[in-house]
């Protein structure tokens, strides 16, 4: 089935890709012999997970360790098979601390994998997704049996293969690799929804990945390499014309939009029983040796798998969990692969910006590139006079999705999306 034109739309920017670095690199298993697996039990939105095992304890690569408590949650299982040695708080490496299960692996290879689903009606499919701990892998990290279940009928899935923040190419590699799993766990995602359509947007700097599916008979939305093209609700419009109006979800509209990662995730559970418990990630950027894709256990620690690209170079001034646009800038090389890394970037003083911010200079192309029709400049200036209510009223920054597209045009280099994000944190603390 040939590729269906998207809609367009007028606002973001164009970014330099740098897929090139990565785009080749065949996802392959890193060497992690001899390093610990640390889990951490804070992967998701919603409370953490509560362990249920206890150090000295033997698991089983695919064995439940983690329950999900309270109603928006996400249970996790071992990625290996060994020894627990740990039960603790640990810093994560993102700035943050939660509970980490470490494992010492022992190198065996047994699993504790549910049986294949017989009954794949959706109530079955909606428990399996739940069971399994399957989660957005494209960053949201929302509970998929939640998102699953939306509280309206919903007639359309889109699954998202846009993979719009440049250097990242895990889920163009996921979807030349595993093109039929994809194909079939959107089928069972859609069966669970209820949705009688299914759309795959894929972004024009994929095309081996489009010509792929242009073929599984499952329609292509071709989108414009355009940033940010895999925003939820710029994805549908693109795809189908409708527009998700602000404080809307996906589903007032009849969309849900799943990660090309998840479909696979989804398979994986349904088919074989597998909870979530690897995922491929990007290494990229000048800063590390061999850009490379990885497919890691959850848990694997960021030193390890540099050490699988070659090194870290010593012009790499910066380290970054996901894509340079909406990424979390690391404190170490302690940070883990959790269910949503799409990426570790290594990024030289070329590749980043290191300099100070300067005044604002009022050229208004903050507000220009704004996909959310903002004005990021005057929501800092609120922001900065601590008037967070004045933010909302006037900036509307609960709207603000956060892409970064501001900030990265900004010739001032002032920290807008920073500035937003802060007051979206102080408005909800109020709510
Ligand atoms: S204000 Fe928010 S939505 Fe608009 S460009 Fe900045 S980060 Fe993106
Ligand atoms: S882009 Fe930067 S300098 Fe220009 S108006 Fe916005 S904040 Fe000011």
């Amino acid at each position: 089935m040939k590729a269906i034109k998207a809609k367009p739309f007028f606002r973001g920017v164009r970014l330099r890709g740098r897929k090139e670095l990565s785009e080749n690199m065949s996802a392959e298993r890193p060497d992690l012999a001899g390093c610990e697996i640390a889990i951490p039990m804070k992967q998701h939105v919603g409370a953490p997970a509560q362990p249920i095992v206890s150090a000295g304890e033997r698991v089983l690569r695919g064995q439940p360790i983690a329950v999900g408590t309270g109603t928006v949650c996400a249970a996790v299982h071992a990625s290996v098979t060994g020894t627990v040695t740990a039960v603790e708080e640990r810093a994560d490496g993102r700035g943050g601390r939660c509970m980490f299960v470490v494992i010492a692996p022992d190198g065996t290879d047994d699993e504790a994998f549910y049986p294949s689903l017989e009954q794949r009606d959706p109530a079955s499919i909606l428990q399996r997704i739940r069971d399994c701990g399957i989660v957005g892998m494209g960053g949201a990290g929302f509970p998929s049996h939640i998102k699953l279940s939306p509280p309206v009928p919903v007639d359309t899935l889109i699954v998202n293969g846009a993979e719009c923040e440049p250097y990242l190419t895990c889920d163009d590699v996921l979807m030349r690799e595993n093109r039929d799993a994809i194909v079939r766990g959107a089928g069972y995602m859609a069966t669970a929804l209820g949705a009688q359509r299914i759309l795959i947007g894929i972004e024009r700097n994929k095309p081996r990945a489009a010509a792929l599916f242009e073929e599984s008979g499952l329609p292509v939305i071709l989108l414009k390499k355009q940033y940010p093209m895999g925003s939820e609700k710029h994805l549908i419009y693109c795809c189908t014309g409708r527009k998700v109006a602000p404080g809307k979800l996906p589903a007032d509209v009849g969309a849900v939009v799943q990660n090309v990662a998840t479909a696979l995730a989804v398979c994986e559970a349904v088919e074989r029983g597998k909870p979530l418990i690897e995922r491929v990630v990007t290494l990229s950027g000048d800063g590390i040796t061999t850009p490379k894709n990885l497919l890691c256990p959850i848990g694997a620690p960021l030193s390890a798998l540099a050490n699988a690209c070659g090194g870290i170079k010593e012009t790499a001034v910066k380290m970054v969990a996901g894509g340079p646009m909406t990424g979390t800038a690391l404190t170490g090389t302690n940070a883990v692969v959790t269910k949503t890394t799409s990426g570790f970037l290594f990024m030289t003083a070329d590749e980043t910006n290191t300099q100070p911010p300067t005044n604002c200079i009022n050229c208004g192309r903050c507000a220009d590139v704004c996909p959310m029709h903002l004005m990021p400049m005057q929501t800092e200036f609120y922001v900065n006079a601590k008037e967070y209510d004045k933010a909302e009223t006037y900036g509307g920054v609960l709207a603000c999705i956060e892409c970064g597209a501001c900030s990265y045009i900004c010739p001032a280099r002032r920290p807008l999306a920073q500035a937003i994000k802060t007051a979206k944190e102080q408005l909800r603390r109020k709510a």
